[in-house]
This record gives C-alpha cells, structure tokens and sequence, in this order.
C-alpha cells in the first residue's frame, strides 16, 4: 500500500507575472499595431487602429493622472460602443482607476444613486447623449467625447485633454487582484447593485471567451458587439477582441437593425453578439437583409427563442450560439455548443438542445439548489463574491460561497443548463411548477406573434394561474382561442393560459428586457 507521508510542499518556480489589463493594450499594440478600430459616429464613421487606440490610452492614462485622478479612483463614462470608450476600457483600469461603466438607460433617479454611491470623480460622455445625462452633484469634471457636434456646456474637451497626455506614458505595477472596473445591476430588487471586476477576473474572462467552444475570436474576425459597453463591459468582447488582434467594428448610437444589419454587410463582420431583441428585429427586415459574412452569433441576456435559433439557420445559414449570463460573472458563464457525440444541430433534438443555455466556462462550477426552488448557483475566479458597499446584498451568496443567480435550472444530461424561470418570476398552479419562459417560448413560435410575456396571476383554485400578454405582429387578427389551439400539442394542457390578454408592446427594463413587474401591474390595473 502507497502511503503519503507528509513533505514540505514544493513550490511552483513560475513567474508571478500579475494578470492585467494592461497587458491586453500592450500586446495589441506590439502585435497588432495596423489592426482596424471601426467606429460609428452620428454623421460618420471613424477608421483608427490597436495602435492609435493604444497611444491615446497612454496619454489619457497620463491626461487623467494630471487631472488629479490617483489609482482607485472612479471615472465614470456615459457612452456607446466607440473607439474613446475603448480608449477609456484601457487607460482607465492600467493606471489603476477604476472604469466604471453607466448604464444610459437608467433613469435619473437610479443614475443619481449609482453615480453617488460609487463617488465617481469625472464622468466622460458622449456628445449625443449630452442632453440626456443629468447633472450630478459631487462629479468634479464632465469630459466630452465628440461623437456628433453636440455641446455640453462647462464639460472638458476629450480631444484637447488626450493630445496634452504622454504618448510614451508607461502603466504601473499593479496587483491582479484590485478592481479594473465596475458596472451596476438592476436585475435585482432593490436599489442597483455594484459589481466589482478585479483585473484579474477581466483577463481570465477575456480567455475563456477566446476559447474555440465559445465565441473563440480569432484574429482573423471582424467583431461586432452590438451588446453594450456600458451593460457587462459588452460581455467582455472589447478585450477579447484586442487580445485575440480581431478587428473591431463598435456601432455608436446606431441601433436599429436596418443599420446594424448594412453594417455587418459593409464591414465585413464575421462574429456579432447581442440580446435576442436584436436578432429579432434583422429577421424582420423586409426585403431580407444581406449578411453572408457572419459566421457565428452570440446570443443572450434574456432566452433565445428556439423559433429564432431556427430562422437565423433557415434564412441564412447563421448558427446562433446562446450564452448565459449575469453581470455578476463577468458575465459570461455559459456557453451553448453541442458536443460532437450529441444530436444533429439542425434535428429537432439539436434545435431543443441549442435552446438550452448550455455548459458553464471553465473554471466556473454551478449547481442546482433544490430546498432553493431549483435555483441556479455558480461560483469561480469570474464570479462575484459580494457587491460594492452594499450590505443588502449578501443575501444574493450562500454561507457556503456561491452567487445565487436567481435563475431557476434544470440540470440536463451532459450538465446542460436548461433556465426554466427566474425566483421570482415562478409559476406554481396546484403544486406544480409552470415555466413562464417556456410557455412564452412556444407562444412566441407562433407565426403570427411579435412577442409574448406570461406572468403568474392569482387563482382561487390553484393558488397561481398562467396569464399570456401577446403582441400580434401587424395585420394579424389572431385570437385567444387561436392561441390556445397552437399551444394545444406544445405543452401539457393543464399550462394552457385561460387568460390571454393582447397587448400594443411588452414592457422592457432599461437593457431591453421584459419587465414583468410593470405587466404585472398593467394587468392589476386592468381587472379592477
Ligand atoms: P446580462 O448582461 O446577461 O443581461 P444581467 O445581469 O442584466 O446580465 O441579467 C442577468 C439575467 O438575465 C440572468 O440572471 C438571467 O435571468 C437572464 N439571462 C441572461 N442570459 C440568459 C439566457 N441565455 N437565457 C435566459 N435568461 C438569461
């Protein structure tokens, strides 16, 4: 028999090289020097490089440490996906601030909190959103990003503050483990809650999401995010772009899917990412849009409808791989690819599994915790481990370490992740669980709907009754009963919705989800 006697342990002779993000902008600007930096304006479009990109990193780093900005400190930015937000995502986290990135949906209530309880110091804007961002007491510089010939009075020129900084200016030393960035939650009941990403975290994100079975950005891609940079970092794709050399190509204000799909036609776009809404609004442009370039998208943030999964392979040959999330993991966290020995992608087996929100990332471990409702929980080096200041939170981690997501999953063979609901969001008719998600999932297949939300309504007989808000699109006359007949041999009978209320439009947080909390409240208002 082996026995193991105990022995000093030998310690590992590697270098302790600190992961950082400043190693991102210092190999782009090695290797990837000519690399093509794309970025909508108003009225234009700006063609820069990893290499001009980096240079002015420097001297904004080095324009902010006169400035007074001293390391952990927070700046804030007010901003679309463009080339000076890309400029702050480097120069900011290098010299040893902290990015913190503001969500332009918000409403001003919510940004007043969010700018006041994480003391942002300067906030950088963009010129088309100069009329839309308050003004907030304790913010001692606004800095403006021309991005149109918008003005906001009182507010410093980025192009002047940039041109007097150090092109040669060097990043400290820092240690992996203080924070790069932060971004605030509202998925969460409450007031917003800050997310801490630490450099360290940022960078081994921006690896896991360069694995092949991920998005794998290579530099051979030309990389879209239509995500925001100011949800999530846009799911970490700026850094990963710039360590993979891939070209980027960031939208600015132009959102609507006509632009974005001439976009992704004119600039060649091989890899995209955005939340389901999006990829709705391209299928529904008429004529069909050209995008023969795009080779792959991301999806997620919300679930991706398998009828949207199968419309993007049948009209044009795109595989839309659906990803989960949270900005509390970074936030990728798991990605949807089948494994070689799995069902056909496009069989019907394959199509139920690609709806899925797939296996977790390296280094994350989740599990399903049963006493919890079924709720999802994950841990690992790209998790959050507690919100900034905010003592509320805590009930959002388990005594034992792990992030409750809120997130109700089913573990299905091959550790799948398969969301069936949210905590709060669960539909509970006679002791059995009704998944909202999947319900709006089957309606939303239906050819004749734009969108649909089920929320839970009270039932004298079983406690919880399923409640359908549907958004018929244009020129359709569908009725409940036509509803109801679709669903007939889609679900179990008894999830048939008695109640199906047509609605104009669901109503959507400020990221473009739907919000439940105000449908509810819709439809308590309307059965009075
Ligand atoms: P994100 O950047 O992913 O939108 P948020 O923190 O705003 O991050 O929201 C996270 C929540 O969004 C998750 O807890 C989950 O409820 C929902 N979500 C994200 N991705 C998916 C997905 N692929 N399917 C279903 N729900 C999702």
């Amino acid at each position: 028999m082996t026995t193991y006697a105990p022995t000093t342990p030998v310690e590992g002779l590697m270098m302790r090289t600190p992961l950082l993000v400043r190693a991102l902008a210092e190999r782009a600007q090695q290797l990837f020097s000519e690399r093509e930096v794309v970025s909508v304006t108003v009225d234009g479009v700006e063609r820069s490089s990893y290499g001009e990109v980096v240079e002015r990193a420097r001297r904004l780093a080095s324009a902010l440490r006169e400035l007074g900005i001293r390391p952990g400190d927070r700046v804030g930015t007010f901003g679309w996906n463009s080339r000076r937000h890309l400029e702050l995502y480097l120069a900011v986290p290098s010299m040893g601030a902290v990015l913190h990135t503001l969500n332009v949906r918000l409403f001003e209530d919510d940004l007043r909190y969010i700018v006041g309880h994480a003391e942002d110091r300067v906030i950088f804007l963009d010129a088309s959103l100069a009329e839309l961002m308050p003004r907030f007491e304790g913010v001692e510089h606004e800095i403006l990003m021309p991005d149109s010939d918008r003005e906001r009075p009182g507010a410093l020129a980025y192009e002047e503050l940039t041109a007097g900084g150090d092109p040669g200016f060097e990043f400290p030393e820092l240690d992996e483990n203080v924070a790069a960035a932060m971004c605030y939650t509202s998925g969460t009941t409450g007031r917003p809650k800050g997310i801490v990403y630490s450099h360290r975290s940022t960078v081994l994100h921006s690896l896991l999401a360069n694995q092949a079975d991920g998005p794998g950005l290579r530099e051979r891609d030309s990389v879209l995010p239509i995500v925001p940079m100011f949800h999530a970092n846009a799911w970490g794709l700026p850094y990963a772009a710039m360590l993979a050399g891939s070209r980027l190509v960031l939208p600015g204000p132009k959102m609507d899917p006509s632009y974005l799909a001439g976009l992704i036609h004119d600039e060649q776009v091989t890899f995209s990412a955005a939340v389901p809404t999006i990829w709705q609004g391209i299928a529904q442009i008429d004529p069909q849009p050209r995008i023969p370039s795009l080779e792959r998208i991301f999806c997620g943030g919300s679930a991706v409808p398998e009828a949207l999964i199968r419309a993007y392979d049948e009209r044009f040959g795109i595989p839309i791989i659906q990803a989960w999330g949270m900005t509390e993991t970074s936030p990728m966290a798991s990605f949807c690819l089948i494994p070689p020995d799995g069902p056909a992608p496009r069989s019907d087996e394959g199509y139920a599994l690609r709806a899925t929100q797939g296996r977790v990332v390296p280094f994350v471990d989740s599990r399903v915790d049963e006493d919890a409702g079924g709720e999802l929980q994950v841990r690992g080096p790209t998790i959050a481990r507690a919100y900034y200041n905010d003592e509320t939170g805590a009930e959002k981690f388990t005594e034992d370490g792990w992030l409750r997501t809120g997130d109700v999953a089913q573990m299905q063979p091959g550790n799948f992740i398969k969301l069936v609901d949210r905590t709060k969001d669960v539909i509970k008719s006679g002791g059995e669980w009704i998944s909202s998600v999947e319900l709006e999932n089957a309606i939303m297949g239906h050819p004749e709907v734009a969108e649909a939300a089920v929320v839970a309504v009270a039932d004298e007989r079983w406690g919880e009754r399923p409640c359908a808000c549907v958004v018929r699109r244009e020129g359709s006359e569908l009725d409940a009963e036509g509803v109801r007949r679709f669903l007939s041999n889609r679900v179990a009978k008894w999830w048939l919705p008695e109640r199906i209320e047509f609605i104009a439009e669901v109503p959507k947080t400020s990221v473009g989800k739907f919000d439940k909390k105000v449908l509810r409240a819709q439809l308590k208002e309307k059965s009075r």
